[in-house]
């Protein structure tokens, strides 16, 4: 299936240095006719998952099981798989497609997100024929179900400090002990991916089946969210795994572990969109039906402002997560489907756009459903109305798939690493960049309209972006790591540029083709922009702060106030239409 026509497929982080063509970026707009088909029977299927939302909070796991098998009779775990192992090897825009659908069933979406992507895609990946073959054909199909084993209580983030250890036999197999923590599936699942050290050193990864002995589980968490969703620990005690249960080789579990964390970053961005698009129409129904001082609350300005702030931010997230899968797509354009190498190359190309995703798309979602709890008013904070479970079930976005934190610091650390490598030309334009701001600067032409303006004011938002990431580089050169702060900062800036710079072309894409609904893309864009504009000067002063003082300080913030010259869109009017909107159609308007 051919997600784009892409000739020239950008490489990842390019877009922070100049505007890409329009042709290149991939929007929702263009999906085929056949990711529309798989969208509506994902959709239908996450309606049924919905059905029994009570039941699944109960932890009635046969039920998540007969679930997973239906998800497997549809095709919906097959999306990543090669036909020759009993999947579809569709795109990965198929694969977001689903995982947006499901993100409206936070717990479900966890099961389905451990199985489909932290299981499958390791065996995909790095699993020889022979375990491919043995152990796909069933995952696929939801008969087995799978999980996957890499924190412990003493590493979460520090994951290859990991204690589990592999004993290396005489027969070539291993001896596996150590105790996992709040895996996925853990109470329930078949398989499990395990990580752990070869001889107290080498870190390894290892398929190992529930039936091996010494292998069991703990109690289930008591957890603030995901109910319906088995996280408990994973006991090895002395589990013999043959050599045939070694998965890529002894010492490179470091590769399995971070190739499948790119992906699942990935797809849990575009998890969130569908969460954030559900959450705007329940607030979107209940502001029109629930009446105060005689009056829809949706007729009140403060409520607007919210639903319209809940939309923007969401199309933004969107336009995002479809720019990042045209990438990735174009990039896999006429590769073998049995490839390995060739998807985790694409991964790796779009790892910063993956980290993005996931910062941007838990925040996102974070925010939107706090919102969401605000319009209910008091039944926001009941267990009658779905708001409190989403909210309770998005907090945990922002811990795993590597934690916010540690994706801030690997954003800005991973387009320096590019940029030395001489894999992005980041140092040149930041050079350019000090040129142009010591240079006179003559009078700009005013863009002709509001989207020519949110256009103009990106420019200037990779040019702010630029500046902190060039003067970081330059101030702390190699101790920049260790400067998390200020790298921290660098994430905030580049994140509102890719949204904002989605969010823009994609309405400018609309606008241009006349699309129906071009102006409230364009309402969107402009309303993010307005917002990115703001959070952007501030983020910047505060990194121009941290690392310069007195009268070069002076300057580098006089700089940034010639380069931040964007007047302030009407964002009251324009998050009082994308809420009309909303409200007039029960849903997410877009
Ligand atoms: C519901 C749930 C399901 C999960 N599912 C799985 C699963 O299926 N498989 C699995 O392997 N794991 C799973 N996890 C574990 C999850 O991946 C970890 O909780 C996560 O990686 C964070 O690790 P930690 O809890 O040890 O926190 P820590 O690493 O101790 O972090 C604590 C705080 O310190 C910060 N921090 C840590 N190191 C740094 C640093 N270098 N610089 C700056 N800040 C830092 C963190 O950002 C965080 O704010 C799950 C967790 C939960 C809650």
């Amino acid at each position: 299936m051919t997600t784009t026509a892409i000739e020239t497929v950008p490489r990842g982080g390019e877009w922070l240095l100049e505007a890409a063509p329009q042709e290149t970026i991939f929007t929702p707009e263009r999906m085929t006719e056949e990711h529309r088909l798989i969208q509506q029977t994902a959709q239908e299927f996450t309606n049924e998952v919905a059905g029994h939302t009570e039941q699944l909070e109960t932890k009635d796991w046969d039920l998540t099981r007969e679930l997973l098998r239906r998800a497997g009779e549809l095709g919906l775990l097959a999306t990543d798989v090669p036909e020759a192992y009993g999947g579809l090897a569709l795109d990965k825009a198929s694969a977001a497609v689903i995982a947006g659908c499901l993100g409206q069933c936070g717990s479900f979406s966890a099961t389905y997100g451990a199985h489909a992507n932290l299981a499958i895609l390791p065996i995909r990946m790095f699993g020889t024929d022979e375990q491919k073959q043995r152990y796909l054909p069933s995952l696929v199909t939801g008969e087995t179900v799978g999980a996957y084993c890499l924190s412990e209580a003493g590493s979460g983030s520090d994951a290859l400090g990991a204690k589990a250890r592999a004993a290396r036999q005489a027969d070539g197999s291993f001896v596996l002990n150590g105790e996992k923590m709040w895996i996925t599936n853990g109470g329930f699942a078949d398989l499990y991916i395990v990580f752990a050290k070869v001889d107290g050193e080498h870190f390894t990864a290892f398929i190992v089946e529930r039936g091996f002995d010494g292998v069991s589980t703990g109690k289930e968490e008591h957890k603030m969210g995901l109910h319906g969703s088995s996280t408990t620990p994973v006991v090895l005690q002395d589990v013999r795994v043959p050599a045939d249960n070694l998965l890529g080789e002894v010492g490179k579990g470091h590769k399995v572990a971070f190739n499948v964390l790119n992906y699942g970053r990935f797809k849990l961005g575009a998890s969130t969109v569908g969460g954030a698009r559900g959450a705007i129409g329940e607030s979107a129904r209940y502001a029109a039906s629930r009446r105060q001082f005689g009056q829809p609350i949706a007729s009140f300005g403060a409520v607007k402002h919210k639903i319209g702030g809940m939309v923007a931010r969401t199309y933004a997230l969107e336009s995002m997560v479809f720019r990042t899968v045209g990438l990735i797509d174009g990039t896999l354009e006429g590769v073998d489907p049995g490839d390995g190498g060739a998807i985790l190359r694409a991964l790796e190309e779009y790892a910063v756009e993956s980290s993005i995703l996931k910062v941007a798309g838990s925040e996102t979602l974070h925010d939107v459903l706090d919102e969401n709890v605000q319009i209910h008013g008091g039944n926001g904070f009941v267990r009658d109305y779905p708001a409190e479970r989403h909210y309770r079930d998005s907090r945990v976005n922002r811990i795993f798939e590597g934690t916010n934190e540690i994706n801030r610091l690997l954003i800005p650390g991973m387009l320096v690493k590019r940029a030395v490598k001489g894999d992005l030309a980041l140092i040149p334009a930041a050079k350019k960049l000090q040129d142009e701001l010591l240079a006179p600067s003559g009078a700009a032409a005013a863009p002709d309209g509001p989207l020519e303006a949110a256009a103009a004011a990106v420019g200037m938002f990779r040019k702010v972006g630029l500046a902190v990431i060039g003067l970081a580089m330059q101030t702390y050169g190699q101790k920049l790591s260790e400067q998390q702060e200020v790298l921290s900062f660098a994430a905030d800036i580049v994140i509102d540029t890719y949204a904002a710079d989605s969010a823009v072309a994609r309405a400018r894409a609309a606008a241009a083709s006349g699309a129906t609904g071009a102006d409230l893309q364009a309402d969107a864009a402009a309303s993010y922009v307005d917002g990115a504009a703001m959070r952007i000067e501030a983020t910047a002063r505060s990194a121009f702060a941290a690392m310069a003082e007195g009268d070069e300080l002076r300057t580098r913030l006089a700089g940034l106030r010639r380069l931040l010259k964007v007047t302030p869109a009407n964002d009251v009017r324009l998050r009082r239409r994308l809420s009309d909107a909303a409200v007039e159609r029960g849903a997410y308007p877009l």
